[in-house]
């Protein structure tokens, strides 16, 4: 099957392609030893928590990614009472630890390889451009991409409707009908393919319950992913 005859695969990359909680452990653990403070589990689970609370005000465009970095830690040291640190300091120590840390699902590649014999990858993504770009190399998957769309550089995060207007625009010979989406969250990935009228799969390997939005196809594994995209190829293929 030619390229152009398969697919266009929208992924989103962390806890997609890649294991965001393994990376995100490794960069708060960091963080906190190098400021002195017990990275205790109460600790780290507490930041991981903030984190997501505060993705979702990117999501909705609310604050900007650099006041990002320093509000989780503002929330942090408030909450567990810790004085005399710089949020500013540690929110540039964990993103750049962050990008050091890279560590794919297992199969991911595998799958990436075998995908991107029969259609054509690209990666949609709310994270950092330097961050997210440093992980993709790490992972060793970043070969696999035609091209990497970033919100900050757009200016509209997912799921707004804008952002994948731009991917629409920048994609060569696009084509809504062969497009999917294949991501983890509801909130950006799943809604955003429902804005832009796309196919969208729901990548739930944590068996998480579905609210307020309608994947048109939900997999828990690449085993699964793999037959819905088989799937469609055939559709399309009639
Ligand atoms: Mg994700």
């Amino acid at each position: 099957m030619a390229k152009g005859d398969g697919l266009i695969l929208l992924f989103d990359v962390d806890d997609t392609l890649l294991d965001f909680a393994k990376s995100e452990r490794r960069a708060i653990t960091h963080t906190l030893k190098t400021f002195g403070i017990e990275p205790t589990e109460e600790l780290i689970s507490a930041y991981s928590q903030i984190n997501l609370a505060c993705w979702k005000l990117i999501e909705d465009n609310k604050i900007t990614r650099k006041q990002l970095d320093r509000m989780r830690f503002d929330i942090l040291n408030e909450r567990f009472a810790i004085e005399g640190k710089d949020s500013v300091a540690m929110g540039a120590c964990y993103r750049k630890e962050l990008s050091e840390a890279s560590y794919v699902i297992r199969g991911c590649r595998a799958l990436l390889a075998e995908l991107s014999r029969t259609d054509r990858l690209f990666i949609v993504t709310n994270g950092a451009e330097p961050t997210q770009l440093k992980r993709l190399k790490k992972a060793g998957i970043d070969g696999f991409f035609e091209d990497i769309f970033y919100s900050e550089s757009i200016g509209f995060s997912k799921p707004y409707r804008e952002f994948f207007d731009y991917v629409a625009a920048h994609v060569q010979d696009w084509d809504a009908a062969r497009a999917v989406l294949i991501g983890d969250s509801q909130t950006s990935d799943i809604a955003g393919a429902n804005n832009a009228g796309i196919t969208s799969v729901w990548f739930n390997r944590r068996n998480e319950k579905i609210g307020g939005v309608k994947p048109d196809f939900t997999v828990k594994n690449y085993g699964g992913l793999k037959a819905v995209l088989s799937r469609l190829r055939t559709k399309l293929a009639k």
